[in-house]
């Protein structure tokens, strides 16, 4: 009999639970201090987007801005395709979106949790709510102390997501933490000029992004004002690949967006044309042809131009600082959300992980899988099947 302590009953302490408890020579512990699956009912607005339907494991670990290499052992034996067949064995069937994003049929997160309780509901699984507080190494395995508690187990896995607890108690048994950091998070921008457009938000945006007068990247994606600043798909995917830079109120992040998807000159000679062919229109309601009319309301107010001047009229240099701001209309990000982050950049070191079981290489007989070590992928998806990935890689190794 191997005993076996699960710390974390989120998705990846769930997974590694179900196929540890296989062999029912093993007794599993499920310790939470929380309630055991609650993590998952918020994911993909309850709606749970559980996977991304991208089937080469190479062109899936690209979605992840830390971990891509240490995943392709890991997606090679557990990626999309499995979690769709695993998924449709609990009863859960899935289908996928136009954006390529996988959800349950159901449309609920609340059918996923029940779904994946039936299948801790075994014998050989006990589960405790309970907070592990502290792991010792002993000479024939562990002891975990919770607030309530001392138990002794032969193996233990710690799967207690981003927030820090996890990693204190890996930090502990001899592990590196890379510095967690907030990703896929909102940005509060310098600007205010657009705060009130709150809630209005763009389809398929470009950003390009810049630290320290270098070029960071150029991304995509759906975008969102929000009270404070901006949000939205595309922004999680800057939040997440500038996650290590320190920007702030001195050395801002700075996001140049183009709504239009042509560059200026490109865009300014055509709004020269359609200007000069709905010469009798408002201004306003021309730029409203480009953006979302609230959107050209606040273009023209920061730039001082007066909303009813007829498009004929309009002067070169106000024409040009329209199409200036459809095409490079800037922002400076000086701070995340703090807070609202949905995943957490950093956690156990992967070089000290072996991705074959996702054991430690420091301490036999200590797993890991989850949101715990340092991976972390974009919105689409792509953490929960770094759970179920990680989590069934490590419960089969115990297995
Ligand atoms: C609002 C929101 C929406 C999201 N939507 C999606 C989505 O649609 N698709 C997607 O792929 N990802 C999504 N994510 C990310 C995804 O939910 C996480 O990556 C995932 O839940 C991580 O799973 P985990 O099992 O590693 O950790 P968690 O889900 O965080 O679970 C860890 C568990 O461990 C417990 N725990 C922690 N410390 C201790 C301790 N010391 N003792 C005992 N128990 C402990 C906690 O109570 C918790 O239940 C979303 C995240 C958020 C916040």
């Amino acid at each position: 009999m191997t005993k076996v302590c699960i710390i974390g009953g989120g998705p990846a302490g769930v997974m590694a639970a179900i196929f540890a408890s296989k062999n029912p020579e093993n007794k599993i512990s499920i310790f939470d201090r929380s309630i055991i699956l609650n993590t998952i009912l918020p994911t993909g607005g309850g709606r749970c987007n559980l996977a991304y339907s991208e089937f080469n494991f190479k062109e899936l670990a690209k979605h992840y801005p830390r971990g891509e290499k240490f995943l392709y052992s890991i997606f090679s034996r557990f990626s999309t395709a499995d979690t769709i067949d695993f998924f449709e064995t609990i009863g859960i069937k899935t289908y996928t979106q136009q954006d390529s994003r996988i959800f349950p049929v159901s449309d609920s997160s609340k059918d996923v949790k029940q779904a994946l309780l039936k299948q801790i509901a075994k014998p050989n699984i006990k589960k405790f709510f309970e907070k592990v507080v502290e792991i010792k190494k002993t000479s024939d395995g562990f002891c975990v102390l919770t607030d309530k508690n001392t138990y002794s187990f032969d193996s233990v896995v710690i799967a207690t997501g981003g927030r820090g607890s996890g990693q204190k108690l890996a930090k502990s048994l001899g592990h590196n933490i890379v510095d967690l950091k907030p990703a896929l998070s909102s940005l509060i921008t310098l600007e205010k000029d657009f705060n009130a457009l709150s809630g209005i938000s763009l389809k398929n945006i470009e950003a390009q992004v810049f630290f320290e007068n270098k070029k960071i990247k150029t991304l995509s994606g759906d975008f969102l004002f929000t009270h404070t600043g901006i949000s939205g798909p595309l922004v999680y995917k800057i939040s997440s690949y500038c996650a290590y830079l320190n920007f702030n109120k001195n050395n801002p992040l700075k996001i140049c967006l183009n709504f239009v998807g042509k560059d200026f000159h490109e865009f300014d000679s055509e709004f020269l044309e359609i200007l000069k062919t709905n010469a009798q229109k408002d201004i306003v309601n021309v730029t409203a042809e480009f953006v979302p009319k609230n959107l050209a309301i606040a273009i023209l107010e920061k730039e001082k131009i007066d909303l009813h001047t007829k498009s004929g009229q309009i002067r070169k240099v106000d024409r040009e600082k329209i199409s200036k701001s459809l095409t490079a209309l800037n922002f400076n990000a000086v701070d995340v959300t703090k807070g609202e982050e949905i995943v957490t950049a950093g956690g156990v070191d992967l070089r000290e992980i072996d991705s074959k079981t996702m054991e430690s290489k420091i301490v036999k007989g200590l797993y890991f899988c989850g949101e715990v070590i340092d991976v972390d992928g974009l919105t689409g998806g792509f953490n929960l099947q770094n759970c179920w990935s990680t989590g069934f890689v490590a419960g089969n190794a115990i297995l």
